[in-house]
């Protein structure tokens, strides 16, 4: 930039020299003509008085030698009277034809024309200058007063060098240019270490607040031979760049503040991690209100997964509730591949180091910080939040590279707002969960009751139709129940209750379902029971466990039941649940009638042979 400006300022010194020079000889050359002119003017007018008085002296034949003394006069080349058509051969007898364009133009306009003839060595002037003859008196005049018919038009041609009125003081003109020039030059030169000084600190602001856009808001040092309206401007610069970076790294500071700070510590453009953090916030803020309308905990899982992937590109991860009470491990949604965690720990979920420490756990740091990750060839990043008092969320981040698994490091501070985020409605939705179980359970034995098998009931026969599938219904009552209560209080007989309920859900499969039907009356649904048999076998089993087991009663004793069970199938017996049940109690009943203690399968005849009073 430097040298560009001296190249300008060159180039500008010389153009201001060329148009001085220029300017300088237009003037000069117009002074010239003026001059030569005047001259013309002069030697005509001379000519003219001369041949008058030639005339009026009767001595007209001197005024050929007359005209040819005055080529005598310095610079004037040639001079020549140039009649008209109409002028008569006797009046003037040294006037000549018409030489060239020039004298024609004079005859005919009667006005002064002139030419000038340049050539590289000298400049001339052709000039001719009308004047009138009286063709009576033989008189002649320039500028005459009355122009009768009697004068006629005639002209004098010369041929004249042009005038140079060069002096000392025009060839000193010649001179300016090159003096402007060089003072031009000298002043260049003597301000080059001022400009020097200006272009230096215009770079060091230029790489400055290069910098600051990059985050970098670092001070300037002064650079040398700075004067002192450069100090100010380089100390105001520096108070600003001051207070700018103070403002941005407190903005920072705050902004972090609302989303946890973050793990990375290459904190490079506090600018552009304000803005990455106002945009986090401002999507975090719109997550907020989505999930406050999400209905349940699925719907949460399901957003949390969506901006995992699309927001943060994860792509391998799970969801796992702990309930450290139950001591029970759910994963509740995986993304990716299946879960990394040993089936071992599935089944001790205390054991997880995570949920245990509630810190993270990061493969990276010590590969095996984990003992029960599987997956030794992929890394993982683990992280917990406590949903409730008892439930923690363990969420199991998996990545295939270390690279990866950094990159998920520098963003986990902005996933775990979203999760922190989550984790209240999360509450909320387990909450509901547990309240809606609640109102399907039993609070003495923690089977389901009979609103349960009302509401399950509405979903169960439909699909049992579609899958066409069988479901054997045991209707089962405690033989002598009321008895128990009498004789050793109604806390043992809850205690019988509850042993009854342990004995039904250990010998049935999952999918199997156990109701508490009324006080000691409990129903089980074996949904997809292969037969009858099968069914009769499982209502047998029960049976049998029930009259072996033995229930503390106090001080050592023992006390031992037995229970009736009733046995109806759907849909071989009837086409509702509601009959199947009565079916069941109609075969509980002959149960009950024929002895107690055993199992009795439903058929039509024992309808009949119900005494219902
Ligand atoms: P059976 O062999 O004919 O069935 O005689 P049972 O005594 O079992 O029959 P009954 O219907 O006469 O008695 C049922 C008793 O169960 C009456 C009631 O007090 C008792 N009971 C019902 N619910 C509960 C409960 O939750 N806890 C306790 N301890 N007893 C209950
Ligand atoms: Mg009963
Ligand atoms: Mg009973």
């Amino acid at each position: 930039m430097g040298k560009k400006l001296i190249v300008l300022s060159f180039v500008m010194a010389l153009i201001i020299s060329l148009l001085i020079v220029g300017l300088n000889l237009y003037n000069t050359k117009n002074a010239n003509v003026k001059a030569s002119f005047a001259s013309a003017e002069s030697i005509s007018k001379v000519v003219i008085n001369s041949l008058n008085s030639f005339n009026t002296n009767k001595n007209m034949d001197y005024s050929e030698d007359f005209i040819t003394s005055l080529s005598h006069i310095k610079g004037l080349n040639d001079l020549w009277l140039v009649k008209s058509e109409s002028l008569n051969n006797n009046h003037i007898n040294n006037q000549k034809q018409v030489k060239d364009e020039l004298d024609k133009k004079v005859l005919s306009s009667g006005k002064i024309e002139y030419k000038l003839i340049e050539n590289f060595s000298k400049t001339t002037m052709r000039i001719s200058l009308p004047y009138y003859v009286n063709i009576k008196s033989g008189n002649t005049c320039i500028s005459c007063n009355n122009i009768s018919d009697d004068y006629k038009l005639a002209a004098i041609s010369l041929d004249l060098d042009l005038i140079e009125t060069q002096s000392v003081l025009s060839n000193l003109i010649y001179l300016i240019p090159l003096l402007v020039f060089l003072t031009i030059l000298t002043i260049i030169y003597l301000s080059s270490n001022i400009i020097k000084a200006y272009y230096m600190l215009f770079n060091t602001f230029n790489t400055s607040i290069k910098e600051a856009s990059t985050g970098n808001f670092d001070l300037i040092t002064k650079p040398k031979n700075l004067n002192k309206e450069m100090n100010v401007v380089v100390d105001k610069y520096n108070d600003f760049m001051f207070v700018l970076k103070d403002a941005f790294i407190d903005i920072d500071k705050r902004l972090q503040g609302f989303i946890g700070n973050k793990s990375g510590t290459n904190i490079i453009n506090p600018l552009e991690e304000s803005k990455e953090i106002v945009l986090n916030l401002s999507n975090l803020y719109q997550f907020k209100k989505e999930i406050e309308l999400d209905n349940s905990k699925d719907e949460i899982y399901d957003r949390l997964s969506q901006v995992f992937i699309n927001q943060f590109e994860i792509e391998s991860f799970s969801f796992v509730e702990i309930d450290t009470r139950k001591h029970k491990m759910s994963i509740v949604k995986e993304v990716g591949k299946t879960l990394y965690c040993q089936k071992y720990i599935q089944e001790n979920p205390e054991l997880c180091r995570c949920s245990r420490t509630k810190n993270d756990v990061v493969s990276i740091d010590y590969h095996s910080s984990c003992p029960y990750f599987k997956e030794k060839d992929n890394y993982h990043y683990c992280t917990n939040v406590d949903i409730s008092k008892d439930v923690n969320l363990i969420i199991n981040f998996v990545c295939k590279t270390t690279n990866a698994l950094e990159k998920l490091k520098e963003k986990i501070s902005f996933v775990k707002s979203y999760i922190n985020e989550a984790a209240p409605s999360i509450e909320v939705k387990l909450l509901m969960d547990a309240l809606q179980e609640s109102a399907f359970r039993d609070g003495l034995t923690g089977l389901y009751n009979r609103k349960f098998l009302d509401e399950h009931s509405k979903k169960l026969i439909p699909y049992a139709k579609r899958a066409d599938i069988n479901i054997g219904v045991l209707l089962l009552d405690m033989d002598h129940f009321k008895a128990v209560n009498d004789e050793y209080g109604h806390d043992i007989g809850d205690k019988v209750l509850k042993e009854l309920a342990r004995i039904m859900t250990e010998s049935i499969r999952e999918s199997d379902l156990v109701i508490r039907y009324g006080g000691e009356e409990f129903i089980i649904l074996l949904v997809g029971v292969n037969s009858e048999k099968d069914a009769l076998n499982v209502a047998n089993k029960i049976g049998k466990k029930v009259r072996e087991n033995e229930i503390d009663v106090y001080a050592g004793n023992k006390l031992k039941k037995t229970i009736s069970i009733g046995l109806s199938m759907f849909p071989a017996d009837t086409t509702s649940l509601d009959s199947a049940i009565k079916n069941a109690d109609i075969a509980l009943y002959e149960a009950k009638n024929s002895g107690r203690d055993k199992v009795v399968r439903f058929n039509e005849e024992q309808i009949s042979s119900v005494d219902l009073f």
